[in-house]
């Protein structure tokens, strides 16, 4: 895609799901990744194979590829994490806030420290990302890019996952305000909102047929999606195709949030 190649990229929570195939993706498009992963180096080479594979496929991208530690809810281990990718890379021109996490339970039951976990890693983390991302781009007058990972949960309410329909509420509110705040010094934020998509968060229903065709009937194009099509959305987006997009959310869905239960007509 247009105006990727040569660029350099961090993808948070890179060594699974959305993340991996994100990484995947910019490294075929010829971007220099920075691979996040939040605790053993191991956990990464999944996606350093693919990483390679899918260059050998392409007759090699000729791409730098570096693994980096963080937890994201951690400052300390943000700012290490985006210090190591730059020194590697050389700099960064795209941060992709991918790693999020989901604790289920019923909203009157749930522990405080479940609650906080998830704000911190979904939510609070992505501002840490993005605010040593945007010094960075400041210092260096780069026109940086931002992607959040969002959710359709940006805007249907999730019973039983209330932290994590807050945290994705507030990312389109984060996406949008710090798509304002740099707009005029050429930094583009915006944010991808998955629908139900193939990976080892919904390990509760991928693997079990009847689990998974009751969660798409839901689902008005009758499947779940892959990660390699939010990748391909992602990519999309920090390409030079979408230089006058800043601040949306793109929601990538299969038409979970056009109402599915108004497909007929209700009445006459
Ligand atoms: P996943 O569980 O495969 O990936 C999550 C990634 O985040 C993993 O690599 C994990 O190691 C990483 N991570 C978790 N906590 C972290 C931390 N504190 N620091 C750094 N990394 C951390 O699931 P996924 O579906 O690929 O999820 C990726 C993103 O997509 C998440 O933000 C999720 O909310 C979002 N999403 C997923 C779906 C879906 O149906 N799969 C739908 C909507 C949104």
């Amino acid at each position: 895609m247009k105006g990727l190649k040569g660029k350099n990229a961090l993808v948070t929570g890179a060594t699974s799901g959305i993340g991996q195939a994100i990484a995947v993706r910019l490294a075929q498009e010829g971007v220099n990744v920075a691979i996040n992963y939040r605790q053993s180096p191991d956990d990464a080479s999944d996606t350093l194979e693919m990483l390679e594979l899918a260059c050998e496929e392409i007759r090699g991208c000729g791409v730098k590829n570096v693994l980096v530690q963080g937890d994201v809810s951690q400052e300390k281990d943000v700012m290490e994490m985006v210090n190591t990718a730059i020194e590697n890379l050389g700099s960064l021109d795209i941060l992709i806030n991918n790693a999020g996490i989901q604790i289920e339970s019923a909203a009157h039951e749930t522990k405080i420290e479940d609650f906080d976990r998830v704000l911190a890693v979904n939510l609070r983390g992505a501002y840490i990302c993005a605010r040593e991302a945007i010094k960075h781009f400041l210092d260096r007058q780069i026109p940086g890019i931002i992607i959040n990972v969002s959710s359709v949960h940006e805007i249907i309410p999730r019973p039983h996952y209330l932290s994590y329909s807050i945290s994705k509420g507030g990312m389109g509110n984060l996406t949008k305000t710090l798509a304002l705040e740099y707009a005029s010094q050429g930094i583009r934020v915006n944010a991808i909102a998955p629908g139900a998509t193939i990976t080892p968060i919904n390990k509760a229903w991928i693997n079990d047929p009847e689990e998974k065709a009751k969660v798409e009937s839901h689902i008005p194009m009758n499947r779940a999606g892959t990660a390699e099509e939010m990748a391909a959305t992602v990519a999309f987006l920090a390409s030079e195709e979408t230089t006058y997009i800043t601040g949306q959310t793109l929601f990538i869905d299969g038409g979970l949030t056009l109402y599915h239960d108004f497909s007929e007509p209700w009445s006459a």
